[in-house]
């Protein structure tokens, strides 16, 4: 497996529109041009990929959650195409856990807080319960990577 230096200094040459910058967890800002990363992960060279993924994608805003879901998948499968060709090896268990993590928030965030029923999502904010006629508001989530991370529970 290569260093985590070459690595880094390879995606550098290699996507030159693409702008890399040190950061407390990894994201793709389509608005800047910029993937986020976090020196420090035990995964960083997946991660990386993962999120060049989603530039190369063309991955940008979404209206539903479920949107997110479709695009972290989809983001995945590129991530293995790029890790096969840098020679990097991708744990099949590393998606998974990826793909549990934001099936969970997903479930976490779509569930009625009165009646433990799944909501329908009204916008980009907000769900409905169709069986106690509950609203809710959700926070705005964009980053994905590390989401697995996080210890703070959504509400
Ligand atoms: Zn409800
Ligand atoms: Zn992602």
């Amino acid at each position: 497996m290569p260093s985590t230096t070459s690595i880094l200094l390879d995606l550098k040459n290699k996507y030159t529109r693409l702008n890399f910058v040190p950061g407390e967890s990894f994201a793709w800002s389509s608005s800047d041009n910029i993937v986020f990363y976090d020196e420090k992960s035990p995964d960083l060279q997946i991660l990386l990929l993962h999120e060049i993924s989603h530039a190369l994608l063309g991955h940008d805003k979404y209206d539903r959650d479920i949107e997110l879901i479709a695009m972290e998948r989809e983001a995945w499968n590129k991530t293995t195409e790029l890790a096969q060709y840098f020679n990097i090896e991708v744990l099949d268990s590393l998606i998974q856990s990826a793909m549990d993590s934001y099936r969970d928030w997903l479930h976490s965030r779509s569930s009625c807080p009165k009646c433990q029923a799944i909501g329908l999502q009204t916008d980009i904010s907000n769900y409905h319960c169709p069986a106690c006629n509950n609203n809710w508001s959700v926070n705005e989530a964009r980053t994905c990577a590390l989401r697995r991370y996080k210890t703070k529970k959504r509400t």
